[in-house]
């Protein structure tokens, strides 16, 4: 093949350069290799290279992993996955006419959520429709667009969303142009009071949001007394369970005390479940429920005022893979609903042996008890610095996640435990207390005064380009693009800044790594 893409000496497009340097950048970074190559590479090693790649990666399998992926440590699951998918990866989901194949198994997956969900034939929401999105934010994203589009009389509509809500509600505020009215959440039970987003509501309130349960705590909000107040407004109610909906009925079946937090719950009018979370399946999957077809119709986008085809899309993509519906579809009928029952039981016996372990540990202390598959913590002791813990913690293999001080919140360390963690468990304990022992010999992070007053009080607006490349370049970010062992330091220059300039800082470092590599 790359014999016929050959140019012929003197043909015009011998202009093209065709001795560009292919080799990887001489910078010692680990970029990729070109994407564009003169001449193509064998398959063999174009798949060794990706492998090179990926061993920076965090690991993601092997339960030691509390963010960022699932996995339900099933053997053969990936395998049978990776075939759905690929067999299924060029199929369009842009015309369910065309490729009936995902019409039928998008209609499946929502069934079965429909089912999982409280909704269905002989309960009390029987019309539940939904669609398959990308994620849970296309889900709220689109949630909030429904409720938006169904008040064409309202100009300047809001939406009420407590402040542990996901941050994909305030993404969706901002790309839909919605106001967000948040509601405070008490710091001992890290939920919004009831009277508080009943306060919040206004004649311009669309949608009122609650979690179930939240990402950063993992608490259930009042959902029956939130919707409750919802529906008295005649306003919206959407339950956030993109983290829980796959795992809070079969801890309920497992026999844990877990609220009612869904369709079955009067004034719920839509409910979104990330596949990609708690159904083990690869990443591009959640689903968005409602309670009715009526209540989705403006969720839909259509077009017919152009020459090219009528355009119906009931999600944000157009032009959509099929490969995440099939590999989905594949993973629950594996599984198959006991086989969820089970995977829930090694969960849930993970996350208490972890809490066990924080509530054993001197100097910590849990954010909440566990509710549902979330372990999260903070330092009651200024000599234990969180921050420097958690880099402690990667150090002996296990990737947990820094939560920044917000408000009255302090900061704190996030764990998703998923079935993976089970066999690992009995490690944590040992390793936690190590790390402990060593975050606090080496003490809480110090940063020179001035940065730090920088941080507290410089304005968003007041950031420059060298101010930020300065920044970089002092924490260790590295003008190439590289990223430090050590975050420690980092997290405690976002942590001291308020969160407007926590976000522009993000912005500025995330975009100092995005350059292309030629
Ligand atoms: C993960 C999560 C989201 C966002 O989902 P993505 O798939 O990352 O887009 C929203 N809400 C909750 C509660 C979540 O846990």
């Amino acid at each position: 093949m790359t014999d016929d893409l050959r140019t012929a000496p003197g043909d015009p497009t011998d202009a093209v350069p065709t001795d560009l340097p292919e080799a990887a950048p001489a910078d010692g970074t680990d970029a990729a290799p070109s994407a564009l190559p003169a001449r193509g590479v064998p398959a063999e090693q174009v798949l060794a290279e990706i492998r090179a790649l990926r061993a920076a990666d965090r690991p993601t399998h092997g339960g030691r992993l509390f963010a960022y992926v699932y996995d339900p440590a099933v053997p053969g699951l990936d395998d049978l996955a990776s075939a759905a998918h690929a067999g299924s990866a060029h199929v369009n989901g842009l015309d369910p006419t065309a490729f009936p194949s995902l019409l039928a198994m998008e209609n499946a997956l929502v069934g079965a959520a429909v089912r999982l969900l409280g909704g269905g034939p002989g309960t009390a929401a029987p019309d539940a429709v939904g669609s398959v999105t990308s994620g849970g934010t296309e889900s709220l994203i689109l949630a909030v667009k429904a409720a938006r589009d169904a008040h064409p009389d309202i100009a300047e509509p809001r939406i009420v969303v407590p402040v542990s809500a996901h941050a994909a509600f305030a993404k969706a505020a901002h790309y839909l142009r919605v106001a967000l009215d948040p509601v405070p959440v008490s710091p001992q039970t890290l939920r919004p009071e009831v009277a508080d987003v009943a306060a919040a509501i206004r004649p311009e309130t669309v949608l009122v949001a609650c979690s179930a349960p939240s990402y950063a705590h993992g608490v259930l909000d009042p959902v029956e007394q939130i919707a409750a107040v919802a529906a008295r407004s005649g306003v919206r109610c959407h339950v956030d369970a993109c983290f829980g909906g796959w795992t809070l009925p079969y801890l309920r079946r497992l026999g844990l005390p877990v609220p009612r937090f869904d369709l079955s719950v009067p004034g719920v009018t839509s409910i979104s479940v990330d596949l990609h979370k708690y159904a083990y399946v690869p990443k591009g999957v959640s689903v968005l429920l409602h309670r009715d077809a009526a209540l989705r119709a403006p969720q839909y986008f259509a077009f017919a005022d152009w020459p090219g085809y009528t355009m119906v899309n009931p999600v944000i993509a157009s032009t959509r893979s099929g490969g995440p519906i099939a590999a989905a579809y594949a993973t629950l009928r594996h599984i198959g609903d006991a086989g969820y029952v089970e995977l829930a039981g090694r969960t849930v016996e993970a996350v208490r042996h972890l809490a066990a372990s924080v509530r054993g540990t001197e100097g910590l202390r849990l954010m909440a008890e566990p509710e549902s598959t979330v372990v999260c913590f903070t330092s009651t002791d200024p000599g234990l610095d969180l921050f420097v813990l958690v880099d402690e913690l990667t150090a002996r293999g296990w990737h947990t996640q820094p939560q920044m001080t917000y408000g009255e919140l302090p900061a704190s360390v996030h764990l998703t435990v998923t079935a993976s963690v089970a066999p690992k468990v009995a490690e944590f304990g040992p390793d936690l207390a190590a790390a402990v022992a060593a975050a606090r010999a080496a003490g809480p992070v110090r940063l020179p005064a001035e940065l730090l007053s920088l941080a507290a009080g410089l304005s968003p607006d007041a950031l420059t380009p060298e101010l930020v490349a300065g920044l970089a370049d002092g924490l260790g970010l590295g003008g190439s693009g590289g990223l430090p062992d050590r975050t420690a330091t980092v997290n405690t220059l976002l942590d001291a800044a308020p969160p407007a300039l926590r976000e522009r800082l993000l912005v500025e470092f995330v975009g100092l790594l995005q350059r292309p590599t030629f």
